[in-house]
């Protein structure tokens, strides 16, 4: 990718009628410092279950959590393809700030593509940028699971005063964020699926732990489970309706950043796997071991998941502007398999690196112990069950035609 990269926004050349040149020449450097940092204290991170604040500390100093937002609300205008590759690089280095600032982007996503125009919703973007704000995400409620496109709480409308109460089951980072986008029901008297999205921040909510866990892995996401309760004006609903905004920007953001950062998991685990095997050669007067076949299955099914994340990217970024293109048929399939074959794939790989380190992998201490990052990639296949997914995406899969070459 260019170094100097025309980004042309669709608001801000609306507004200008100019593009912004985006300069992506720092982006290595400072996710490089933040991966650093990560890397740092990501096992005391996941044996403490707590919050990666050094890595979060320093997403802020080097101004990464406000880097999506547009030059012209304070940010660096930067892409969905920097985004990703900043997950994966921070994959590689903690699995839990990985999905911390993935979970973060999509959020800010959300605010870009469908805050534009609302006087909220730009306030917003600028505080994000200048203060470097981090975002939580709450769409599960009560036990409905993963079953986003229902509500059960509603916002209730007092003139242009609202207010919302949410049985929040799970809230990664809540207790650290500083503010949530949420869904609700539209109102009172509105079905479960007529939502609407809501950002809302710290001084206009409060959280009430109602539910802890102890996870297996993923421990540094502070993953709980919280009472919401929110009063506020109904400026800070979203100005397009739910079933929009979940279609075109949250889940292909989702997807796509939740998966570079189990990438980034995988090629961790590979890269272990791969100094566990030539130690062992070495100390072997050149003999591979025996687990060598596993080190390359892992790297077959790594070169898969970079495939699948990267031609999904590409066609994403394509049609990023397109409704039309984003709502099809074709394309709501491949970004929902794309959750699907990616977390698949990544715990393959995991699972295939570990049994090329043999014993040196399944020990939980030493160079090449691949537990932690096992237990990291296992949440990927239940963040949003693969089979609710598969089973949504069904009949949506039976109409679509088979396609009749390689390439569209
Ligand atoms: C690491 C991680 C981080 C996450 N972070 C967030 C977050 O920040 N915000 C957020 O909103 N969500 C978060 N989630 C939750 C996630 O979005 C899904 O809601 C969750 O994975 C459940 O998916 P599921 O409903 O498809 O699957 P399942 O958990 O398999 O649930 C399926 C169904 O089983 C039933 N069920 C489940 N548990 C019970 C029970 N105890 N009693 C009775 N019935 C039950 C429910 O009907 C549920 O719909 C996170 C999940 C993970 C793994």
């Amino acid at each position: 990718m260019n170094v100097q990269e025309t980004d042309f926004r669709k608001t801000t050349a609306e507004k200008t009628s100019q593009p912004f040149v985006v300069d992506r020449s720092t982006f290595a450097d400072r996710t490089a410092a933040v991966a650093a940092a990560a890397a740092g204290e990501a096992e005391d991170v996941d044996r403490h279950a707590r919050f990666p604040q050094k890595a979060i500390d320093a997403a802020r100093r080097h101004r990464l959590l406000g880097v999506q937002i547009p030059q012209e609300f304070g940010g660096d205008g930067a892409s969905i393809f920097d985004i990703t590759d900043m997950c994966y690089a921070l994959g590689r280095a903690c699995s839990s700030t990985a999905m911390i600032f993935a979970m973060h982007q999509t959020k800010v996503a959300c605010l870009i593509r469908h805050g534009s125009g609302s006087r909220y919703h730009e306030a917003l973007m600028r505080r994000v940028a200048s203060e470097q704000m981090l975002l939580a995400s709450s769409t599960t409620e009560g036990q409905n699971g993963g079953n986003i496109r229902f509500s059960t709480a509603a916002v209730e409308h007092t003139g242009s005063e609202i207010s919302l109460v949410r049985n929040a089951t799970v809230i990664s980072y809540g207790a650290q964020a500083d503010g949530i986008v949420t869904i609700a029901r539209r109102a009172n008297d509105a079905a479960g699926s007529d939502q609407v999205l809501l950002a809302i921040t710290k001084d206009d909510y409060t959280l009430e732990r109602s539910l802890e866990w102890e996870t297996l892995g993923m421990r540094g996401t502070c993953s709980a489970g919280f009472e919401l309760k929110f009063k506020g004006s109904s400026e800070q609903i979203f100005p397009e309706g739910y079933d929009k905004i979940h279609a075109q920007t949250m889940t292909p953001v989702a997807h796509l950043c939740w998966s570079s950062a189990w990438a980034g998991i995988a090629a961790a685990a590979v890269e272990r796997a791969q100094l566990f095997i030539r130690k062992a050669a070495r100390g072997a007067g050149g003999q591979l071991p025996p687990g060598v076949a596993h080190f390359t299955a892992a790297k077959m099914t790594l070169a898969k998941l970079r495939a699948v994340i990267t031609a999904t990217l590409d066609t994403y970024a394509a049609h990023e502007h397109d409704e039309r293109a984003l709502s099809s048929l074709d394309f709501q399939s491949s970004i929902n398999l794309l959750k699907v074959e990616a977390s698949e794939l990544a715990v393959a790989t995991v699972m295939s690196a570990m049994r090329a380190c043999g014993l040196s992998g399944y020990r939980n201490d030493g160079d090449f112990s691949v537990g932690r990052l096992l237990r990291d990639v296992l949440s990927a296949p239940i963040m949003i069950n693969n089979e609710r997914i598969l089973a949504n995406i069904s009949t949506a899969s039976l109409m679509s035609t088979v396609p009749a070459c390689l390439r569209d």
